[in-house]
């Protein structure tokens, strides 16, 4: 462990640590851009620099490591002018979509956005270049527009390092550098699986879901309900027996949007059924809201109360078994389902229908 002092207080961090991370863990904030933990470390965006004692110039606290005896000052006006100067270059080095995402409040503002909020940066006069270069289009659910990138390497970090796909990557060097996003007309001929956990990690809305900007579209929302703000609601994907945590984006009454949470089981990632395909069917007209039984005169779906479709069912089985045997039946449940759930399930097949062809989708 090593003693060291930030903003003059003492405080003990472990070896190996770097100044960002002991830093957050006593609850000191610095701003940070390019870095994101357990994605990106590439310390390239210069938005994090801290002033250690002894040292020339501020050193970027995401990369540097902390030393015994180490003297941090996170926040100074020298600093600030440093973190603002770091900003104005980066918005200032593309054209004038990259340089509109100064400073902007508001639920759709992006992170690079908020940044320059706080640290009071504006639009800036000038900005090299045009907004030249296409957006690649080619995915159902992902986009990318390189003239919005800031070559902060966060989506690279998501696609190899996190979710381990290895499909997304950075080619040429220096001022010239873009991201390779499989999303063109080949994209189905790479090995993208759509998961949208680069977008996740994207600042800057230059790899973006497609699923956003339709959600933007003017839609009825449930009599009565309006939310000033989006909100964010914890709850578990309701897709398979991973259980990935995910939170989903609530506006007016109607959810628009999945982003992968924190969870012992997904670290933040998603799958693409978790990101793009757990909420549209809420709201769906498709949806069915009530039990269908089958006429024996019609041969038609038709709408039943749950009492006489569980008769249905359980005459039906009790029938099966009692003609063809226990053996004949075979039981099948849910991943979602929780353990009490599933345990009480394959105790019915057991004793009620006799069986013990029993299986579930989680292993599958
Ligand atoms: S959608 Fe998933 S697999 Fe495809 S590039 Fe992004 S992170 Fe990689
Ligand atoms: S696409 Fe986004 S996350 Fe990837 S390098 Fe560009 S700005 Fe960073
Ligand atoms: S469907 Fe995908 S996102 Fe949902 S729990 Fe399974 S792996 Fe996770």
């Amino acid at each position: 462990m090593h003693n060291i002092a930030i903003n003059g207080e003492p405080v003990i961090a472990r070896e190996g640590a770097t100044i960002l991370e002991a830093a957050r863990k006593v609850g000191v904030r610095i701003p940070t851009l390019c870095f994101l933990k357990e994605r990106s470390g590439v310390a390239s965006c210069r938005v994090c620099v801290v002033e250690v004692e002894g040292e020339p110039y501020p050193v970027p606290a995401c990369a540097t490591p902390v030393r015994d005896g180490m003297e941090i000052t996170t926040d100074s006006p020298k600093l600030a002018a440093y973190r603002k100067m770091a900003l104005e270059l980066i918005l200032s080095s593309k054209g004038a979509a990259l340089a509109s995402l100064a400073c902007e409040e508001g639920a759709e503002a992006t992170e690079l956005s908020k940044l320059c909020c706080e640290l009071g940066v504006q639009v800036p006069a000038d900005v090299d270049g045009t907004d030249a270069l296409p957006v690649v289009e080619g995915n159902p659910f992902l986009s990318y527009d390189p003239n919005l990138c800031i070559e902060c390497q966060r989506c690279v970090g998501a696609c190899n390092a996190a979710a381990r796909n290895h499909s997304l990557q950075s080619r040429m060097r220096g001022s010239h550098v873009l991201i390779d996003a499989p999303f063109g007309a080949d994209w189905r001929a790479t090995d993208c699986e759509s998961c949208g956990n680069c977008a996740q990690a994207c600042p800057t809305g230059a790899l973006s879901l497609k699923s956003r900007r339709r959600s933007e579209a003017p839609v009825e929302t449930p009599a009565g309900v309006q939310d000033a703000e989006a909100r964010f609601v914890r709850t578990t994907c309701p897709h398979c027996g991973v259980g990935c945590q995910l939170e989903l984006e609530v506006r007016d009454g109607r959810i628009v949007g999945a982003r992968g949470a924190q969870g012992a089981s997904n670290r933040s990632l998603l799958c693409v059924k978790g990101r793009s395909a757990s909420y549209d069917f809420v709201s769906s007209p498709d949806r069915l809201t009530s039990p269908l039984v089958r006429s024996p005169e019609t041969g038609e779906l038709e709408p039943a109360t749950w009492d006489e479709a569980l008769d249905v069912v359980a005459s039906r089985f009790t029938a099966l078994r009692d003609e063809c045997g226990g053996e004949s039946i075979a039981a099948f449940a849910c991943s979602r389902s929780t353990n009490e759930d599933v345990y009480l399930f394959q105790k019915m097949a057991r004793t009620a229908l006799r069986s013990n062809n029993i299986d579930s989708c989680a292993r599958v």
